[in-house]
């Protein structure tokens, strides 16, 4: 399978990932517009992992769209050096603090193709999972000292379950087509280098 025939999968991704933004904004207008304004920390210097190949090929299109030379070469470095860094703290990168590579000035570059928990990542979340039953996350740090006190009152969480089992489906679907069996666990700068190494996930 080519990588154009991969448009449906995207699509549908892209409506879910819209959905999700909808969502966001919603809690955010539940809990009096909460924003990132202010904050002193950065979720993108947090070293996250990303479990699907859906998402991975979503991102590459998402960098595919950077016509800018010079910025592919510095985001190229950065990811190397990213990698580099996460790999000499095999066992504790999550501790690490080190800005992700297609942040660029303070802005994300593929924004528009950024993956699920760069867009679900800050408010109080709930997912009920049929392996771990209910898991709650109270949001990040500022969430939690803004909100966290309106969170006990109105009670509303932003409920990811849908999300998760919609992109698990597709996960599941897509990886049948490219018949794909391999696992996936990589950093946005993983990505980055295997993108520029023209790695073509399933093929
Ligand atoms: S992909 Fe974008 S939003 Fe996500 S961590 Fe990187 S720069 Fe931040």
């Amino acid at each position: 399978m080519a990588v154009d025939d991969l448009t449906p999968f995207m699509d549908k991704l892209g409506d879910i990932y819209r959905e999700i933004d909808e969502q966001y904004t919603h809690i955010q207008g539940v809990y009096n517009g909460f924003n990132c304004d202010a904050c002193d920390d950065n979720c993108c210097t947090t070293v996250f992992h990303h479990y699907t190949l859906i998402e991975e090929y979503y991102l590459f299109r998402g960098l595919s769209e950077i016509n800018d030379q010079q910025l592919v070469e510095a985001v190229l470095q950065n990811a190397e050096s990213y990698c580099m860094q996460v790999a000499r703290h095999p066992h504790d990168s999550h501790t690490l603090r080190i800005m992700c590579p297609v942040n660029h000035q303070g802005r994300c570059i593929v924004y528009k193709h950024r993956p699920l928990i760069c867009r679900i990542h800050g408010v109080a979340a709930v997912l009920h999972s049929p392996i771990k039953g209910r898991q709650q996350w109270d949001g990040c740090q500022l969430f939690v000292q803004r909100c966290g006190d309106n969170v006990k009152i109105k009670g509303q969480l932003l409920d990811r379950t849908p999300f998760y089992t919609r992109i698990a489906t597709l996960e599941k679907q897509l990886r049948h087509e490219l018949v794909f069996l391999h696992k996936t666990k990589k950093t946005i700068a993983e990505m980055v280098m295997d993108f520029a190494n023209g790695y073509q996930g399933g093929q």
